[in-house]
């Protein structure tokens, strides 16, 4: 047995020493220093890991949890690519994303497909843009008109001035 294969059945040694499954391991061990620190390790490790409490939670978790769980319940139902959209994002692993993405592709082929609403996760609520926001987006939008324009009238002069080169003699 390599040191590598000794390794990579170290977990399983500590979980069931006495599984002849790991005869050969347990072999391996007794002639090689390092496999041995590396078993000590990862016994180390795990006594770590059997003395670690996790924390009570606070006080009132539960309510507040409920409490947040009847805000989203309440909130309007999101539509069904925003659905999608948040299902993508929460639901799965980024490794799941691109078949998903495909399956995205051929649901939207497939127009007037049904969808089943097993999405109990949250999402994004419909934020109401604030006035704020809004100032701003009119803002920004004249800014772009007055770009253009200035655009429009320095094509013009340069059209204007355009005088063709004098043609040298
Ligand atoms: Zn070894």
């Amino acid at each position: 047995m390599t040191c590598h294969d000794c390794q990579s059945a170290l977990p399983e040694l500590l979980l069931t020493p006495a599984a002849t499954s790991n005869a050969a391991a347990r072999e391996h061990m007794k002639s090689c220093s390092a496999c041995i620190q590396e078993f000590q390790s990862l016994e180390a490790t795990f006594a770590l890991l059997d003395s670690w409490q996790a924390p009570e939670p606070s006080l009132y978790f539960d309510q507040k949890l409920a409490v947040r769980l009847r805000e989203e319940q309440e909130l309007p139902v999101a539509g069904w690519f925003e659905r999608i959209r948040s299902r993508l994002l929460f639901n799965t692993g980024r490794q799941f994303r691109p078949a998903l993405a495909g399956s995205l592709a051929v649901a939207l082929l497939i127009a007037g497909g049904t969808f089943a609403d097993i999405s109990g996760f949250p999402h994004p609520a419909k934020t109401q843009i604030s006035a704020t926001v809004n100032d701003l987006q009119i803002l920004d939008k004249n800014d772009q008109a007055l770009q253009t324009m200035n655009l429009l009238l320095q094509d013009d002069n340069s059209s204007n001035d355009n005088s063709p080169a004098l043609p040298s003699s």
